[in-house]
Formats: C-alpha cells, sequence, structure tokens
C-alpha cells in the first residue's frame, strides 16, 4: 500500500500532489504551478477574484473624488489669476491626497491614470466656461489649472504602482 492520494476532481488519478493552499489532492491535470507552488484551479480562481475586486472598486472610487475635488478647486483657483500657480499643485496635493484614504491606501496598477483623468474632467468645466465666454485671461488661468491640477495628481499617486 503506497501513500498515494487520489485527485479531487478525478477520483481516479493517483497522485503526490497537493494544492498548497487548501490542502486538496490534485493531479496532475488540476495543478497549476505559480510562485509558491501547486495550487488547485479552483484557489486560483479565487485568488484573482478577490484580488481583482478590490482593484476594480477603487478605479470609480479615485476617479470620482478626484473629479469633486478638482472641480471645487477650480472654482477658487483661477479666480485667483496667477497666484493659481500657487493653488493649483495645492489642490493637486489634497485630490492625490484624498484618492489614496479613499481607496484605504491600497494599490492599484493604473490608479494614478484614473485619477489623473477625474482631476482633468473635474478642472474642464470652469475652462470651458471661459472657452464659451471668450475670456482669453479665464483660458489661461483655467489652462493653467487644469494642466497642473492632472500632473500634479498623476506624479503624486504614479509611486503607487507596484508597490505591493
Ligand atoms: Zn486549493
Ligand atoms: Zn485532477
Amino acid at each position: 500500500m503506497t501513500d498515494m492520494l487520489h485527485c479531487a476532481n478525478h477520483p481516479d488519478a493517483e497522485t503526490m500532489l497537493r494544492c498548497n493552499r487548501c490542502e486538496k489532492p490534485i493531479c496532475g491535470k488540476c495543478a497549476v504551478l505559480t510562485d509558491t507552488g501547486y495550487r488547485c484551479k479552483e484557489c486560483i480562481r479565487g485568488q484573482q477574484k478577490s484580488f481583482e475586486t478590490a482593484e476594480m472598486i477603487d478605479y470609480p472610487i479615485a476617479f470620482f473624488v478626484a473629479i469633486a475635488l478638482s472641480f471645487i478647486g477650480g472654482l477658487i483657483g483661477p479666480r485667483l489669476s496667477f497666484f493659481v500657480i500657487l493653488l493649483a499643485p495645492i489642490a493637486g496635493t489634497i485630490t492625490a491626497e484624498a484618492v489614496r484614504v479613499a481607496v484605504r491606501r491600497r494599490r492599484a496598477q493604473y490608479l494614478f491614470l484614473t485619477a489623473a483623468a477625474g482631476a482633468l474632467v473635474g478642472s474642464l468645466p470652469g475652462l470651458l466656461g471661459q472657452i464659451l465666454a471668450f475670456n482669453l485671461l479665464g483660458i489661461l488661468w483655467y489652462g493653467i489649472y487644469s494642466s497642473i491640477v492632472t500632473s500634479t495628481v498623476y506624479y503624486r499617486l504614479r509611486g503607487m504602482v507596484f508597490k505591493r
């Protein structure tokens, strides 16, 4: 009598492998080699799912938080004419930090792009208003605000990538 196990999915298949997560015996067909050893397909699927949902929720959160704060900053910043150059980086920093807190410091790969896009979208209504009003100076200040807020959010959050 050997100490052979039988695969949980294929009772006829003898095996010596166990999933290193759920300890279920798995045959060669069912085993998937990962960085940490052999795992069953169910564990791999479950793992991917929880990883992806944690990430996916962060994108809309980051997007809308960035839109809201960038929009609020846009109501104030460009009215200060050239002081917008000082205020826009602060608005961008606040936006970036708010996004970081909102996603509870989880790290998703393309979050910085989503947040930067949100910051840009949030700053556009103000810019558009100035364009429609043919206010050249207004277009200049709002344009500066849009670009500084967007790039500040981008560079502050870019460091979040891959730091797992
Ligand atoms: Zn397993
Ligand atoms: Zn099997």
